[in-house]
């Protein structure tokens, strides 16, 4: 893919990143903003540098996956926060694996946070605002047409793959990858990531003294978050500059 592509009209704007056709029809431009949302979009605040962050973040973490051999929408990082992807037509059934407990698996089953999940649990979410993404399951996923039993496996496969390439990636830097939230599309008839991953979508603690590193600070104000998603880049060795 050359660096020709024309950025044309917006196509999308969602939470935190537009969505951008290009002249190349096989291809979009994804713009990091710097809107950061909890709850379900009733909070919107802007935090400084966080779409340069998430979109360096995010290049470096497809990359590593591209490296091992997983399909990824990631081209190309046009600018500080922009990528060109390809155009996938998404399944909207958002996959999440868990390690520890946290988040919405301590509230719907009254656990306590941290616990170690082993094997890592694997859950499906309906991608739907209005209704809160609500958990649904394979047999649902296919009944209702969002996906075909065969793509839902592959689904499955690779969430659980990039799980273990990530979870190495981060205990490198002394983090633990407590869950994240991957979503996925199709482009010429193959599964392929798309989406993002960045400290947005994912719970990451210090190994030693589990503090939070992720949009959890966010969530439960905590504050430093833009610092605290630096610093995990930098013990990634990711360049922010
Ligand atoms: P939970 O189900 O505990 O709320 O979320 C599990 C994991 O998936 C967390 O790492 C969370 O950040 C991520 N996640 C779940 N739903 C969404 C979503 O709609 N947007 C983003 N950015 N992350 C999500």
């Amino acid at each position: 893919m050359n660096t020709q592509v024309q950025k044309q009209q917006l196509l999308y704007k969602g939470k935190a990143k537009s969505v951008y056709e290009t002249d190349n029809a096989d291809y979009l431009i994804l713009h990091f903003r710097d809107d950061t949302s909890a709850f379900n979009g009733e909070r919107v605040e802007q935090l400084a540098r966080k779409g340069q962050v998430n979109n360096k973040f995010n290049a470096y973490i497809m990359q590593k996956l591209a490296e091992a051999g997983i399909e990824t929408h990631f081209e190309q990082q046009l600018s500080d926060d922009e990528v060109l992807v390809k155009r996938l037509e998404m399944i909207p059934v958002e996959c999440v694996v868990r390690n520890y407990s946290a988040g919405s698996l301590v509230r719907r089953l009254g656990l306590e946070e941290g616990m170690k999940l082993n094997p890592p649990t694997y859950e499906l979410f309906y991608k739907d605002d209005a209704l809160g993404d609500p958990m649904v399951n394979e047999s649902q996923s296919v009944s209702l047409g969002w996906a075909t039993a065969e793509q839902l496996a592959q689904m499955k496969d690779l969430t659980l793959r990039i799980n273990d390439v990530l979870t190495e990636l981060f205990d490198r830097g002394d983090m633990l990858l407590v869950d994240f939230k991957l979503e996925f599309g199709v482009f010429k008839d193959r599964i392929v990531l798309g989406d993002e991953f960045s400290p947005d979508g994912c719970r990451i603690w210090d190994k030693e003294t589990k503090k939070k590193l992720d949009k959890d600070r966010f969530r439960q104000s905590l504050g430093d978050v833009i610092e605290a998603y630096e610093e995990v880049a930098k013990r990634l060795g990711i360049n922010l500059d």
